[in-house]
């Protein structure tokens, strides 16, 4: 990692809230670090040591601060400046953490060798993959000391630490105190109902909270998720349990308040951290404009709706069905038919503030009479064939590695097409460069004829042309252009071979 001291001793000594996360400061007399913004008066220039990464921190021995808490930092921006490998390594250490297989068994899902794999976290983030992982734990083990009210052998395995003991130690050892310690000081005022947990999960400044429901409301899918005063909610199944969360902005306007009901604890480190990218809640917002602000077109969106982020999803498989029933037809037809997927074939979920079913798995879908709910038969057949994959382990959404290769089989269904495979980049796969070059509302935003006169305009936008997309779909929206449709048929073939309006060109469904 390029490190440019000079602008972090700037953000340090202003205590600039913005490079939260960026890096860590660490005082050599105390042997503790802080993120830049800490409170604690300022520590002189000679006795100062930086770091990228936390991790990079606690392998050199210092302590996490217990008063400006550096593992409440929004999280690392972790496609700047790193290598592909290294963000892809995170993607997976963030979905499962290292518990399968270890850095061999990491590096070998990346098709690396683990001393290469080694090397590049140490040159991009100054820590080993397994002081990465190590990190992350304690800092999720510190988060629900402080935000819950877990039984701390909940804690212990949650954060997956497997025994209590090891916990324990760990905990005394980097704290020089103990759990319960911790969690007295933390001085918890709300008792949350059995099951349910309250995180404070933030972000870099500013946030488009209000753009992003906008996204979302008309997109919501009717029975499983609600967008109302200000809070997303949805119901959630993992390893057949059922709960829900909601999401709202916190009353400091620095992160986002999630609510979280769900009956295992073990699954609450993939549950906020799927949040974390369903919210875009790692991005820089500030770094990513640099580059888009100077584009004519988009410097007037970007100041009228600062820190607008790109939607992601819970789910892979959900977005990509709501994806093929938004072919050809309105966002609101779509959501429409969405409802009657999810009451027609969706579990029914015990009621919670309007969400009534769960999304139907795969393994429902793969057969299911899709017609029946109005469905044109081709896109019931896509439907079907990917529930089908999905269903025998041919398509995974979850650790996937290789982003291309994952959207080159799944245009391989008849039926996804190029502009399908951009949006599911886009929202399921968190790609900031995926980009529907043939969707209607791009072209109509920027006057344009076809997705190649589009992808050459979106050259300048690389590698966040998504955060454009966004922006594009905003003036869009604003215009009143609606209603979606196929390009004329002089739509140039894709790189694909197959025409945009065959892929179904829609407005963001
Ligand atoms: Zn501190």
């Amino acid at each position: 990692m390029k490190i440019d001291w000079q602008a972090f001793r700037r953000a340090r000594v202003a205590r600039d809230v913005r490079f939260d996360g960026k890096f860590f400061v660490g005082a050599h007399s105390t042997r503790i670090y802080c993120r830049p913004s800490c409170p604690v008066p300022t520590i002189p220039d000679k006795n100062v040591r930086y770091f990228p990464s936390a991790a990079a921190a606690a392998e050199a021995g210092f302590r996490p601060c217990l008063r400006c808490r550096p593992e409440c930092s929004p999280g690392t921006p972790a496609w700047l400046g790193t290598s592909r490998t290294v963000s892809r390594a995170l993607r997976l250490i963030a979905e499962s953490g290292l518990e399968d297989g270890g850095v061999e068994g990491l590096a070998e899902r990346l098709g690396v060798g683990s001393r290469h794999l080694r090397r590049l976290f140490v040159k991009h983030l100054g820590a080993t993959p397994s002081a990465v992982a190590q990190t992350r734990r304690l800092h999720f083990a510190k988060k629900l000391i402080d935000e819950t009210a877990l039984p701390m052998n909940q804690v212990a395995i949650a954060s997956g630490f497997g025994c209590v003991r090891r916990f324990n130690a760990t905990i005394h050892k980097t704290y020089h105190r103990t759990p319960t310690h911790i969690r007295r000081l933390a001085r918890q005022r709300v008792v949350q109902p059995e099951n349910q947990y309250l995180f404070r999960l933030r972000f870099r400044s500013p946030y488009d909270w209000k753009g992003m429901l906008a996204f979302l409301a008309p997109r919501a899918t009717p029975g499983v998720e609600t967008v109302e005063n200000g809070v997303y909610r949805r119901s959630i199944s993992l390893h057949r349990i059922d709960g829900y969360f909601e999401v709202s902005l916190d009353g400091e306007n620095s992160g986002l308040a999630a609510r979280v009901q769900f009956g295992d604890p073990r699954s609450l480190f993939f549950i906020t951290e799927r949040i974390r990218a369903m919210f875009d809640l790692n991005a820089d917002w500030e770094a990513i404009m640099r580059g888009l602000r100077t584009d004519p077109v988009l410097v007037g969106p970007v100041e009228a709706r600062r820190g607008l982020r790109v939607p992601g999803c819970w789910n892979g498989f959900e977005l990509t069905t709501r994806a093929i029933l938004g072919q050809q037809v309105t966002v609101k037809g779509a959501t429409a038919l969405a409802g009657r997927l999810v009451s027609n074939f969706g579990r029914r979920f015990s009621p919670a503030n309007g969400l009534t079913h769960l999304f139907p798995l795969p393994e429902v879908l793969a057969d299911a009479k899709l017609t029946s709910i109005g469905l044109p038969a081709a896109r019931a057949e896509t439907i079907r064939t990917l529930a089908r994959a999905v269903s025998d382990g041919q398509i995974s959404f979850e650790g996937i590695v290789d982003s291309e290769a994952f959207l080159a089989r799944l245009c391989e269904i008849p039926g996804i097409g190029k502009w399908t495979a951009q949006y599911v980049a886009m929202r399921a796969l968190g790609e900031p460069d995926a980009f529907p070059s043939g969707d209607l509302g791009l072209l109509r935003a920027l006057k344009l004829r076809s997705s190649r006169e589009l992808e050459q305009r979106a050259e300048t936008w690389r590698p966040w042309r998504a955060y454009a997309a966004m922006y594009l779909w905003s003036i869009a929206g604003k215009s009143k252009a609606r209603r979606t449709g196929p390009l004329s048929s002089k739509t140039p073939k894709t790189s694909l071979g197959r025409t945009a309006s065959q892929q179904g060109v829609s407005l963001a469904v």
